[in-house]
This record gives structure tokens, C-alpha cells and sequence, in this order.
């Protein structure tokens, strides 16, 4: 712990993003994680175990910081089972303060989110990390070789495991390609990997976490056609047979997802399905236009817009 605590402590400014926050958060979650095979939760803390048909479940949701400033109002919102669920809404609209709340990072200062019917709280924080694997913005690698940095999703995983995993994440070609393959050094000194292969190690360590939840921060970084592809590819296997809730920046994302929330402000203003909502032409259509239309060329068009 001291050498994760100790950087950021020293150097506050550093963590002043939320991406950077959140990377280091991952870190640490990792890092917990593995003290975690030494001191098993205690079964008592685990949430119920029969399935429940509402996985994520936000109502009347607010969140104010502790400047002064409301983030979220009377937020309430559903995710089923099964179900990919994204959230759109222009910069400020508290998209990334929702998702610290559902990682246990912050506590709603009014209103009750629940997984699995149960509150979050956090002393069930432990349970919530087994819970959700989270895919943030950007990759956060750490120094150490493209497989360490890939089991950070579940320290026992196996080499084989590993390499299934970066198949999966369609890593495999691009990291068997390099010199030392797997062993390559990866991080802040050694070598970089681009903004579309990080993204890929991420979903590698999501797809051997294995977790039934998955938060997805889309990149807003613009990718050539085909990474887009790749990764739209890999992200697809992650999906299955998971219940997803995404930060859409991705007309792909928000087509295909089968529930769209629109936040503006602090407040769910819109949802529907992605037709609906365009159909609407309110905040919607016009996110849509500003955000997404330069990327149609990559998408087919959807029926409506001919
Ligand atoms: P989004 O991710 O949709 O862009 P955020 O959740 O980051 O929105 O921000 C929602 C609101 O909360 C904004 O008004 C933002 O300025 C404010 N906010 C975000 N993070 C903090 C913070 N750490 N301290 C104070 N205000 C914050
Ligand atoms: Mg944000």
C-alpha cells in the first residue's frame, strides 16, 4: 500500500483529473485485490447470491461536493440484468460522478443506490470490487511487463489464461509481435503503447476479472476506422453475457445499447432508445449531432437518418 499511497500523496496535483484519480484507484483496487488472496472476504459481507432482475438500481440519487457544487439530483435510474445501459450527456452533466458513487468512491448525499437490491455501503466495498470490472477512460499501465500489467484482473490467473484473455481483447497479435512478446516493459519509463492498445490491455484484465458488472468509460479520443473495429470487436466478447453500464461517446455504443440515459446538469432529462430519442430531437438529437455525426462514416447510418 505505502508505495501506491505514497506517489500520490506526494504529488497531489497529478491526481487532479478524475481519469488520473480513477487510474489510481484501479491501482489500489488491484493492489487490495491481491492482499485479498492472503485474507478472504468474510461470506457474511457478500451480497445475496440468487439472481435479481434489477442489477443497478439509482433512486432519487443526489450528489453535492463538498465546494458547493450539485453533481447529481434526484438521479433514478435502472439497470436489468443482462442489459447494456448507456449514459450520454454533454461535458458537466455528472457522468463521472455517477460512477465514482456506484465504485463505493463517494457516498450519495441523499437518495439510495443499490446493487443487487442491496445498498451499496462501504463496508461492502470489497464485495462491490469483485462485483464490477471497470473500464476507465484511460489505461492506467503500471511499470512491469503487458502480462503483469494483464493479471492485474485476477492475480491467479494463469499464463494460458492471460494469452486467452489478450485473444479475446484482439491484444494478442499486437503484444506477440513485440520483441518480448509478453515480457515486454510496459509503464511511465518504458515503452508506450498506444492510446487503442492500452484500451485493449484494459479489457484483457476486465475479460479475466470476469466480473458480472462492467463500467465502461468510453475514450473520447478518436480511433482510425479499423482500431475502432478491433476494439468495438473485443468489447462485444467483454459484453456478453455481462450487465454493462457505459459512458457512451460512441455512436456504436449508444446504437446498440438497449436503454439510453441522457443526463444534462445533474439530471436525467431524457431516455429511451437511441431511435426514440432522436426521433425526440431534444437534448438528444442535439448531443448527437455535435458528438457523433463527424463519426458516421464509420457506422452504418441508421435507418431513420436517410
Ligand atoms: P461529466 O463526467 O458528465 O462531465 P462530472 O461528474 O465530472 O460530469 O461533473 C459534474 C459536476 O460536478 C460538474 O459541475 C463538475 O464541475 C462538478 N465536479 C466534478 N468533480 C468535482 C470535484 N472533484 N469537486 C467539485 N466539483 C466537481
Ligand atoms: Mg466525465
Amino acid at each position: 500500500m505505502q508505495n501506491v499511497i505514497g506517489p500520490m500523496m506526494s504529488t497531489p496535483r497529478e491526481f487532479g483529473s478524475f481519469q488520473t484519480a480513477m487510474a489510481a484507484v484501479e491501482r489500489i483496487w488491484g493492489i487490495m485485490d491481491e492482499e485479498m488472496e492472503d485474507h478472504p472476504p468474510q461470506p457474511m459481507l457478500a451480497f445475496p447470491s440468487v439472481p435479481q432482475r434489477t442489477v443497478i438500481d439509482f433512486h432519487q440519487v443526489s450528489y453535492t461536493y463538498a465546494n458547493g457544487s450539485r453533481a447529481l439530483e434526484q438521479v433514478s435510474f435502472s439497470v436489468p440484468m443482462g442489459s447494456t445501459v448507456a449514459l450520454v450527456g454533454p461535458s458537466g452533466a455528472g457522468k463521472s460522478t455517477l460512477f465514482k458513487l456506484l465504485l463505493g468512491l463517494y457516498e450519495p448525499t441523499s437518495g439510495v443506490i443499490t446493487l443487487n437490491g442491496q445498498s451499496i455501503q462501504a463496508r461492502y466495498a470489497q464485495v462491490l470490487r469483485q462485483q464490477i470490472a471497470y473500464v476507465p477512460q484511460e489505461t492506467f499501465l503500471f511499470s512491469g511487463t503487458i502480462r503483469d500489467n494483464i493479471r492485474q484482473g485476477a492475480f491467479a490467473a494463469t499464463d494460458e489464461e492471460i494469452v486467452q484473455a489478450a485473444i479475446d481483447a484482439n491484444a494478442h497479435d499486437f503484444i506477440a509481435s513485440l520483441p518480448h512478446g509478453y515480457d515486454t516493459e510496459v509503464g511511465e519509463r518504458a515503452m508506450r503503447l498506444s492510446g487503442g492498445q492500452r484500451q485493449r490491455i484494459a479489457i484483457a484484465r476486465a475479460l479475466l476479472k470476469d466480473a458480472p458488472i462492467l463500467l465502461l468509460d468510453e475514450a473520447t479520443s478518436a480511433l482510425d476506422t479499423q482500431s475502432e473495429q478491433v476494439i468495438q470487436e473485443a468489447l462485444h466478447r467483454l459484453m456478453k453475457g455481462r450487465t454493462t453500464l457505459s459512458i457512451a461517446h460512441r455512436l456504436s455504443t449508444v446504437i446498440h445499447a438497449d436503454y439510453v440515459y441522457v443526463l444534462d446538469k445533474g439530471h436525467v432529462v431524457e431516455q429511451g432508445t437511441h431511435e426514440s430519442l432522436f426521433k425526440n430531437g431534444q437534448l438528444y438529437a442535439e448531443l448527437y449531432r455535435a458528438q457523433f455525426q463527424g463519426a458516421r462514416h464509420a457506422f452504418p447510418a441508421p435507418a431513420f437518418h436517410r
